[in-house]
């Protein structure tokens, strides 16, 4: 209902922030990320006077901040999935959604996206139960699950291991059908709730083989998890088709060229680029006029039929409630602020 409202007023995309807490201790090292001065910053990201789309940082200045929603440290991933829940629904009933993570390293975009309690488990379950009651209504589903990365703007699967990941993924569009398919890519028929846990431990074993602590693959790269749900009924013939993209951005720190060579400073322009192609992209769709440069990035080229047209698109914008962390998050914010 909230979307339908929102929908009216600003087309279909919505922008959200979320702030993570304070970690704590800086051995809490899980994300392969130090933070250190988690334990001595000061917490200067507060909730505004209007709590539920306000948001403001207070270090030496004040800024404010307005967005479709704003979910403080307190909240846990059960109540965001109850704001994007409606989404999950609109992706059974034929529309292409995508919800993006985006914020710096160790914000809390994996977190919220693929840890065992995210928005993947989440939205998976709610999909299995929908189902269900809608086989009593002769509506019969299948949801087939693909799960890639773009690395350096390659598509690379992450559901098969990297030793035989040799042919190359591309991107195909159906322009008729208003349809993309990836070439080579391993699609797993999801038939049960079974089945997404193997294949998300798959993705995350694959994942991590590349990875070295200092220089994380997963923040270096973009993950997405594509849902393809497939749904005809039984009594009258009717059929729908709806994708569901969960999207864990590549951290959007801004390393400085000066500190990368080579490959690094390779990878490092293709993050900015594309991070910052997926911007232009929702912020041309925001003014739902002239050319929307899809072109311009991998993630976007594949994602061109969900976001736009009659697809709704959510951003989450993750940040840290650390004085530590100040300038990363006011570019979050501002980048978020441009989107929305
Ligand atoms: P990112 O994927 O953005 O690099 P992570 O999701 O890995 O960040 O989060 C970094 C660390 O912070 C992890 O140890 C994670 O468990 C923790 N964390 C992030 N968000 C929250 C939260 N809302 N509540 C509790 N812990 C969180
Ligand atoms: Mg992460």
């Amino acid at each position: 209902v909230l979307f339908n409202k929102y929908q009216e007023l600003k087309g279909n995309i919505r922008v959200m922030c979320r702030v993570r807490p304070s970690l704590g201790a800086p051995e809490d090292d899980r994300a392969g990320m130090s933070f250190p001065d988690e334990k001595t910053s000061a917490e200067i990201v507060l909730a505004g006077p209007e709590e539920r789309s306000s948001l403001g940082v207070v270090s030496r200045k004040n800024y404010p901040f307005e967005f479709d929603r704003v979910f403080m440290p307190a909240s846990q991933n059960e109540e965001i999935f109850g704001e994007i829940s409606q989404l999950v629904q609109s992706a059974l009933d034929g529309y292409n959604v995508c919800i993006f993570c985006y914020g710096q390293t160790g914000s809390g975009k994996t977190h919220t996206m693929s840890s065992d309690d995210g928005m993947i488990p989440r939205a998976t379950h709610m999909i299995y139960d929908t189902i269900t009651k809608l086989k009593e209504k002769s509506w019969e589903y299948t949801m087939e699950g693909c799960f890639v990365e773009v690395y350096n703007e390659e598509l690379n699967d992450l559901l098969v291991p990297n030793e035989r990941n040799s042919k190359k993924l591309e991107v195909r569009h159906d322009e008729a059908r208003k349809q993309t398919t990836i070439t080579n890519c391993k699609s797993v028929r999801l038939s049960s709730p079974d089945v997404v846990e193997t294949m998300l431990s798959e993705a995350q074993k694959n994942r991590s083989v590349a990875a070295t602590k200092a220089n994380e693959r997963s923040s270096r790269s973009h993950s997405i998890f594509i849902l393809k749900l497939v749904g005809k009924n039984l009594a009258t013939g009717e059929q729908c088709e709806g994708t569901l993209n969960l999207v864990d951005l590549a951290g959007s720190e801004r390393l400085k060229h000066s500190q990368a060579e080579g490959d690094r400073m390779k990878e490092t322009q293709n993050i900015n680029k594309s991070l910052s192609c997926l911007g232009d992209v929702i912020e041309a769709l925001g003014r739902a006029s002239g050319h929307i440069p899809y072109r311009n990035s991998k993630l976007t080229h594949l994602l061109q039929y969900s976001l736009g047209g009659n697809s709704k698109t959510l951003m989450f914008v993750m940040v840290s409630p650390l004085e530590a962390h100040l300038k990363e998050t006011l570019t979050s914010l501002r980048f978020a602020t441009k989107v929305h």
